[in-house]
């Protein structure tokens, strides 16, 4: 893998691949999918390993009760992958045949569109599906939702020893004032830099170094009077 690939959750990866995320984990202990590891343990599938398995689907080889209906339809789709994949509307119109000219998700066969499943993946047959205007307009709403929900949950894991880290102390003894000043922070959550020095019995300019740093990392925002405290931190 090249290190600024796109890399997927396991979630993200089963719902582009159309398989449940339990049989990605089993693929990864039978050696078929590569994952990697980022910190904290946790596994991400990057997007050159979701190419290869949406290729490799395409490509199984016919079972034998398979009609000649599909076998005629495999083969056109694989031309058409191989050698036509920059004609637009081919590629179009091979996926409408390939799902029935029906939505994916509702079975309407009204208003379809041609639908990447990730925008990065490109023009891959397992990255393509046949969806109508309605699902695709709810669908864009559901996803904005979903990124939006997981950013919520990221930032609830804000510990106090993150935070106390993030603003990199010179010594244990600025560490300690820092533990102090931020305790009386979210006490405060809204505060003027003067509310700030007398809550937590601090020197200003340390406060105020304090305020700066918070702010540089995006836990604090300036307001007309002073700060806001903008995320929420577990104990
Ligand atoms: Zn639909």
């Amino acid at each position: 893998m090249n290190f600024s690939e796109k890399l997927y959750k396991i979630g993200e990866a089963s719902s582009l691949l159309g398989v449940h995320p339990n049989t990605i984990r089993r693929w990864e202990r039978e050696g078929k999918i590569k994952i990697v590891r980022i910190g904290g343990g946790h596994r991400r599938i990057p997007a050159s390993e979701i190419t290869r398995l949406m290729r490799k689907e395409a490509q199984i080889s016919p079972v034998s009760s398979e009609t000649d209906y599909e076998k005629g339809l495999r083969a056109f789709l694989d031309f058409v992958f191989t050698h036509c994949k920059n004609d637009h509307e081919l590629v179009k119109r091979a996926i409408f045949v390939r799902d029935g000219y029906r939505c994916r998700i509702c079975g309407s066969s009204e208003d379809l569109a041609l639908k990447e499943k990730d925008p990065g993946l490109g023009i891959i047959e397992g990255n393509l599906m046949t969806i109508c205007r309605k699902c695709s307009e709810f669908k864009e709403v559901s996803e904005k939702k979903e990124i939006l929900e997981e950013k919520i949950e990221e930032q609830e894991k804000i510990t106090r020893k993150k935070i106390l880290n993030d603003l990199s102390p010179s010594g244990i003894a600025q560490r300690v004032a820092f533990g102090e000043i931020l305790s009386a922070a979210l006490v405060l959550n809204k505060f003027s830099l003067k509310e700030l020095v007398v809550q937590s019995k601090s020197p200003e300019p340390l406060v105020r170094t304090f305020c700066e740093r918070m702010e540089a990392l995006g836990y604090l925002q300036k307001t007309e009077s002073g700060y806001e405290i903008k995320i929420k931190v577990v104990e």
